[in-house]
């Protein structure tokens, strides 16, 4: 049994309580959350400086890129990324294998307890076999050309039921608007079953998305020409959002949305991966569009960001928005583990299992450049 009390009690389900005392089981249970210190004998107190909080979830990551680290150059815009990532085949199984668990074991330094993760491969199995975080495997598909659209979900069936068959959450989702066409779209959610919880699709990234849709022109528009692609992705749909349609509304977590209008928002979840957008695109999205209790956050993979830390990505949806401490770490943890359905994660509500993070380093309850997490449960 342990009694942990920082300055500050963030448990994200209610109010943060000033010198809270987090009550927990030896296991990392929660028990209780006591307002008062003095309801526990000093001798059992564990005391910090700086604030607890459940432990984060990062909402979006492509844990298979990780060995990409510095490949794509910064700032050069979303294609000349996708030709950088086309060389992640270039490298050694080992090196891939090394880059992943090196990957993982920085995101538990950084105190992420659950993955929203990206998949085109099985590269990650072997890692995510050991448990050592709760992963959701998205099984990302794309295909402009209809006529190779059985051969891409077969593919994709077949990479799911690795991760289900060791047990692991795994869904079958589409890559993005400007690469499912609606038959892809029809394909996925007809494969759709009893296990899928959530679908996640990359969103209004670029400028270029929404001038496809939009105006029918543009990089996007004759890059997809040039490769012969189905005229039905732009044909069919006037904006990236009339994608949901086809989708039948299923529960979805659109991530990045940097170049999203508050007219083009909806019900579902939204995740925002700052520091991955401005490595990219240096552009960021307009935080004031988005519901507070729907955004997550996410680090994206390591070929377009330098480090997997959620506290790094707050401190940039800080300079960028007027949320509060206690907003941040909703959108850093609660609200990801909502989406992802991550039922022990996300709150230091009784029985569940979240994490613990001490934040220190803090100016006032502002997150500095200076400030890190250090994990104690
Ligand atoms: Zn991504």
């Amino acid at each position: 049994m342990r009694f942990l009390t920082a300055d500050y009690l963030y448990p994200l389900h209610i109010a943060p309580i000033k010198e809270g005392v987090l009550q927990i089981s030896d296991k990392g249970e929660v028990i209780a959350i006591l307002e008062n210190r003095a309801e526990v004998p000093p001798e059992q107190l564990e005391v910090f400086e700086g604030i607890l909080c459940p432990g984060f979830v990062n909402a979006h990551c492509h844990l298979e890129l990780s060995h990409l680290q510095g490949v794509a150059e910064k700032g050069k815009g979303f294609l000349d990324f996708i030709g950088a990532i086309q060389q992640r085949n270039e490298f050694e199984k080992e090196d891939i294998q090394y880059a992943i668990e090196k990957a993982e074991q920085q995101m538990i330094a950084n105190g992420i307890v659950g993955v929203g993760d990206i998949c085109n491969t099985t590269d990650t199995l072997l890692q995510k076999q050991k448990s050592n975080l709760t992963y959701y495997n998205f099984i990302e598909t794309f295909q402009v050309h209809e006529d190779k659209i059985r051969d891409t979900i077969k593919n994709a069936l077949q990479i799911r039921n690795q991760f289900r068959a060791i047990g692991k959450k795994a869904s079958i989702v589409p890559h993005a608007p400007f690469s499912v066409p609606p038959k892809l779209a029809q394909e996925i959610v007809n494969h759709f079953d009893e296990k899928d919880e959530l679908l996640t699709i990359h969103m209004q990234e670029t400028k270029e998305e929404n001038q496809l849709f939009e105006n029918k022109e543009g990089a996007f528009f004759d890059w997809l020409k040039g490769v012969n692609a189905s005229e039905e992705i732009w044909q069919t749909r006037k904006k990236s959002i009339d994608i949901f349609q086809e989708l039948e509304n299923k529960k979805i977590l659109l991530v990045h949305n940097t170049f999203a209008k508050k007219e083009d928002l909806t019900e579902h979840y939204y995740g925002t991966c700052p520091k991955a957008n401005l490595y990219i695109e240096n552009a960021l999205p307009d935080y004031s569009i988005f519901d507070t209790d729907k955004l997550c956050v996410g680090t994206d993979s390591l070929a377009s960001n330098n480090s997997l830390s959620i506290l790094e990505e707050l401190l940039v949806v800080q300079e960028n928005s007027n949320f509060d401490m206690n907003i941040l770490l909703k959108i850093a943890s609660k609200n990801g583990a909502e989406a992802l359905g991550f039922e022990k994660l996300g709150s230091f509500e009784k029985g569940k299992i979240p994490g613990v993070n001490l934040i220190q380093h803090l100016e006032g309850m502002k997150i500095i450049e200076g400030s890190f997490v250090k994990v104690l449960a």
